[in-house]
């Protein structure tokens, strides 16, 4: 179960995170796009946070709403559109319900997942964070065993398979076959983003 409050605390987390590796994710983009997901991670975030910890909140879906409006409106970039519709659609699906379950999340994020693709045309494969958002959300909607540790570990793994692959959507597939070699950016936030989660989760 997840309350409004651990909603909060999830927001607070991945800021925490995105924050003390913001030089890493500026390096990665450096890599293999232009340079800026550190900074519009960590504006985006940072201000997602004031919003939040800020606010009172009676659901889980008022939460996401405004992580939603605010990541939209503050990260630049490919990225902005991309985690504001996650936030969106979960925020959606869990509106009118006061407490909720497990499945409920997973649900959420498998919506979220749908939007993503949806809103950034991209499919499993193609070097973004939807190579992890995709196994993190198979695994939530497995339902059995998921715990902090086994989630952590399925974001880990999918944020690492992207250096092998060859990036086909966003700007790294403007590099075609030398974008391979690099983690992709999106998918490191992403997996903050699951590291987060995996420590409010219970
Ligand atoms: P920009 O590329 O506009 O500078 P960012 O650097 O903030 O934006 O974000 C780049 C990340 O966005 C990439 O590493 C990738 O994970 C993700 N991304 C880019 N395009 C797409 C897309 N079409 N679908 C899903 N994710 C994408
Ligand atoms: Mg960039
Ligand atoms: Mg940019």
């Amino acid at each position: 179960v997840m309350t409004a409050e651990q909603a909060v605390t999830w927001v607070e987390k991945t800021n925490a995170l995105i924050q003390s590796n913001k030089e890493y994710l500026t390096e990665l983009d450096q890599a293999i796009g232009d340079g800026d997901h550190g900074l519009n991670m960590s504006r985006g975030f940072q201000e997602a946070e004031a919003k939040v910890s800020s606010s009172e909140y009676e659901t889980v879906g008022g939460v996401f709403k405004d992580t939603a409006t605010v990541l939209m409106s503050k990260i630049g970039g490919a990225s902005g559109p991309l985690y504001g519709t996650a936030f969106l659609k979960m925020s959606m699906f869990l509106r009118d319900k006061p407490s909720v379950t497990q499945a409920d999340f997973a649900e959420a994020v498998e919506e979220a997942l749908n939007g993503m693709k949806q809103r950034g045309k991209a499919e499993q494969g193609e070097k973004t964070m939807i190579d992890v958002w995709h196994p993190v959300a198979d695994f939530l909607k497995n339902g059995q065993n998921v715990n902090a540790g086994k989630l952590v570990e399925v974001a880990e793994q999918a944020m690492e398979g992207t250096k092998d692959t060859v990036a086909t959507k966003g700007r790294a597939a403007y590099l075609q076959d030398r974008s391979k070699g690099h983690i992709d950016p999106g998918s490191t936030s992403s997996f903050y983003l699951f590291q987060a989660l995996a420590d409010v989760w219970e």
